[in-house]
């Protein structure tokens, strides 16, 4: 059997000015994907795991991922679009195909023209309109009726922070070859509950998204279910479509998809009151503040502290400046800290670009943070010495500087790139568990910071990635949307 694979992963925050463009994009294309889509935060590892056991014939199209960012660029995504086109065209000339499967995120959205997955899938469609066609999804997906249209089978992944992207990538493949063995396709029923769900308050370990999780995988234990999933959507996206969706897909049983669907949105639904932050939390000030209490009072160490609001991995900016004013407006308070205060970090081209100019060990003066969000960052001018540079990091090659103004340590990429990958301060030569203080552009912390955080603080700051829904000027969602509207 031959079977088209591919992917394309973003998610598009719609607050964030940037476009997101090809510089910013990893894309592997036709036999590049076997190896190179082979990670475990990718899907497409258990998609071309489970086809390839079930020897199947792979026909790799396209890849493409990009660190969640602003919308992105129209022409960037016609090409990608042109490239999965072209490639299954050219797989025609050789021979039929029987199925699809796709690893998507489900929020990536494109200048002037809105969901790229729907538009994508229509696409593919029309050049294979009855053939199977699965999607393994982020848990972050938000439900268009073009995505609906297109794709018969999908699953969500049932873990926040996502460990089980593998697994849910050999669930979506697993579902297409059931259907090619039983030749039943696959249909899935929608169901849209009208609410909205700071990511930092829906962690699959934590109630009640635990027992939500737990309700779709005795689901998926009831002879005909394919696959339960919620799709949270993406709350950082004004969007038409942007809700939480319940998706249950069966073989041809659509009595037994819609029930089971209306009957999960409703469990989802009386739960709405329940979703809270699981780390404390408070404003930028109060963060700072008992922050500093628990390193010079309580003696503990490393106290963690989250600039979620400006979280580059929910696809804020990275370079608002209101938690860093916070922090300079103390500054007498951070120069008594046992070990420098580390803030990582910072989304700043120019500036790093400043220091590795100036070199390590000398001083300069720079201007950090404010080049994208205007609204909650302006320039902040810092005479800094630079500490260390970490040229060509990751698989963005991003550009890492350490710098050091007073007894604060800033990490600055070159690249819009997440602050929460465990490799990056060792390439800085410094690490996190060294330090009594850290700030970092997050949310809830990865396990690299959970480990060996004493204390873990949210600061609910300002940004693209604003935590408090509530205070977000949304314009394009569908109201009545739970939080914004209490008494639906
Ligand atoms: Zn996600």
């Amino acid at each position: 059997m031959r079977i088209i694979i591919g992917g394309m992963n973003h998610e598009s925050n719609t607050f964030n000015p940037i476009i997101t463009g090809e510089e910013d994009f990893i894309v592997f294309y036709g036999k590049e994907i076997l190896h190179e889509g082979l990670s475990p935060h990718y899907s497409s590892t258990g998609i071309i795991q489970a086809l390839t056991e079930a020897g199947c014939e792979l026909v790799p199209t396209v890849l493409a991922r990009a660190v969640p960012n602003g919308v992105v660029s129209a022409a960037l995504y016609q090409k990608i679009k042109n490239e999965f086109i072209s490639r299954i065209q050219k797989a025609l000339e050789t021979g039929p195909i029987d199925g699809i499967c796709l690893a998507l995120h489900g929020s990536m959205k494109v200048d002037g023209l809105g969901c790229a997955e729907g538009d994508l899938v229509q696409a593919i469609r029309n050049l294979l309109p009855d053939i199977p066609f699965t999607a393994a999804l982020d848990m972050h997906a938000t439900i268009t009726p073009q995505l609906m249209a297109g794709v018969d089978g999908f699953v969500g992944y049932k873990t926040a922070p996502h460990i089980d992207c593998a697994q849910t990538g050999f669930h979506a493949a697993h579902i297409l070859l059931t259907s090619l063995k039983t030749g039943k396709k696959p249909l899935s029923a929608y169901r849209r509950i009208p609410m909205l769900i700071a990511g930092e308050k829906s962690e699959s370990e934590a109630e009640p998204m635990r027992s939500l999780i737990e309700q779709c995988r005795i689901a998926e234990q009831i002879p005909g279910i394919e696959a339960a999933s919620f799709l949270l959507g993406f709350p950082w996206a004004d969007d038409e479509y942007n809700a939480v969706s319940c998706l249950v897909t069966t073989l041809e049983d659509e009595q037994l998809a819609s029930a089971k669907a209306a009957e999960l949105a409703a469990e989802f639904w009386n739960h709405r009151e329940e979703f809270a932050f699981r780390s404390e939390y408070y404003d930028s000030q109060l963060a700072i503040a008992t922050a500093y209490r628990a390193v010079l009072e309580q003696k503990e160490s490393p106290v963690f502290v989250s600039d979620s609001g400006d979280n580059p991995t929910a696809g804020a900016t990275g370079d608002a400046t209101e938690l860093l004013e916070q922090i300079l407006g103390t500054i007498a308070t951070v120069d008594k800290l046992p070990t420098p205060l580390l803030y990582t970090g910072f989304f700043d081209a120019p500036a790093a670009a400043a220091c590795i100019d100036a070199g390590v060990g000398n001083e300069l003066d720079i201007h950090l943070g404010g080049n994208w969000d205007t609204v909650n960052g302006r320039p902040i001018p810092l005479h800094v010495t630079v500490k260390s540079i970490a040229p060509n990091f990751g698989p963005y090659h991003a550009d890492l500087v350490l710098v050091q103004y007073r007894n604060l340590l800033i990490s600055i990429t070159s690249k819009h790139i997440g602050f929460g990958d465990e490799e990056l301060l060792p390439r800085l030569g410094i690490n996190a568990a060294d330090f009594c203080m850290v700030v970092v552009k997050l949310g809830y912390l990865e396990p690299c910071f959970r480990t060996i955080a004493k204390r873990a603080i949210m600061a609910t700051s300002k940004g693209c990635s604003n935590e408090v829904l509530e205070s977000i000027a949304y314009k394009k969602v569908k109201r009545p949307l739970y939080p914004l509207d209490r008494n639906i």
